[in-house]
């Protein structure tokens, strides 16, 4: 069931399982009223309330799928289980502490300085402050798998979006709980949290490829509508970042050589517009993008890259 957001995107998809030992809630979204109340009239709907609860799962870590965990484990004391590697983001989490540090670290490496000290002096959203973020009771391992009362599941750890996405597979039905890892209409974000991973885009793609090496599976995302294929979906999302890269190499075989320059010689948002026509956050998404891209073609050897004064310059190998 979709709740409503109090952030730009419209809504996060909540699922309930049904199983014989009582419901199981999968992202139960942000720690809002608005989505809180939704939730709790969905639950009412089978004789259940937030008490009723046996155990929340989390695909990942992000406040709009992870917070009213935290919310009700402090409220009703529900079970909570999280991925395992997202910890390195809720140990580092210090909800008084400028919310982009470790980007704007990011930013200075990829020849962005000014807008590096514009994050730095950036408070953290209202919106996010006072929101819990607390170590679940469980991590959950890649593999693992939960049985619901009649209903498996197994987490299938998909790094890139952040460190310790799982994905849900019900075998049986031939479903994919897939979070954010794939969604149906956009291109989720990489390495969008506290602590990320420097190498989180070849993650990524890796942990696309698990699609299309896997039995095809009805998908069911964490935002837009169920689509019939997590294969065909994984696979246009990886053309689409082979598209990205391609554009990103001719940049460099034009002589730029910073993740700010090459971002600032691309198109951004279906609107095409430049670099320097986003927001501050935006701008910060779009060369954290192409960073994260340089990486991954220095990983496989298909630029170099050096460090020069703090700022990381890459060339096409
Ligand atoms: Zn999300």
């Amino acid at each position: 069931m979709p709740l409503a957001l109090p952030i730009e995107l419209e809504s996060v998809n909540c699922y309930l399982v049904l199983g014989d030992d009582g419901i199981t809630v999968v992202d139960p979204g942000w720690a809002w009223d608005d989505g809180e109340q939704r939730l709790v009239r969905a639950l009412a709907a089978f004789d259940a309330g937030p008490p009723d609860v046996r155990r929340i799962l989390a695909t990942h870590q992000h406040w709009d799928h992870y917070s009213l965990a935290c919310r009700w484990r402090r409220e009703f004391g529900t079970h909570v289980a999280l991925g395992r590697e997202e910890h390195h983001s809720i140990d580092d989490y210090e909800a008084d502490a400028p919310p982009y540090l470790h980007q704007s670290e990011l930013l200075r490496t990829g020849g962005a300085p000014d807008l590096a000290a514009l994050m730095d002096a950036r408070t953290r959203p209202v919106l996010e402050r006072g929101l819990a973020f607390d170590s679940p009771d469980h991590w959950i391992s890649d593999g693992e798998r939960f049985d619901l009362g009649g209903v498996e599941l197994s987490a299938v750890h998909t790094p890139g979006h952040t460190r310790g996405h799982m994905v849900f597979v019900e075998d049986k039905a031939g479903l994919a709980l897939t979070g954010d890892h794939i969604l149906p209409r956009i291109t989720p974000s990489i390495a969008f949290e506290n602590i990320a991973d420097p190498l989180a885009l070849v993650r990524y793609l890796e942990s696309l490829r698990l699609f299309l090496d896997r039995p095809d599976l009805g998908m069911l995302p964490a935002h837009g509508l169920p689509q019939p294929s997590t294969a065909a979906r994984a696979a246009e999302l990886l053309a689409h970042h082979d598209e990205r890269l391609a554009e990103i190499e001719s940049h460099l075989a034009a002589g730029l050589t910073t993740a700010h320059d090459v971002a600032a010689a691309m198109p951004w948002t279906r609107h095409a517009k430049r670099l320097d026509e986003l927001g501050p956050l935006h701008a910060m998404t779009a060369i954290l993008e192409v960073s994260s891209h340089l990486q991954y073609l220095a990983h496989v050897d298909r630029a170099a890259s050096t460090t020069r004064a703090g700022v990381a310059h890459y060339e096409l190998a």
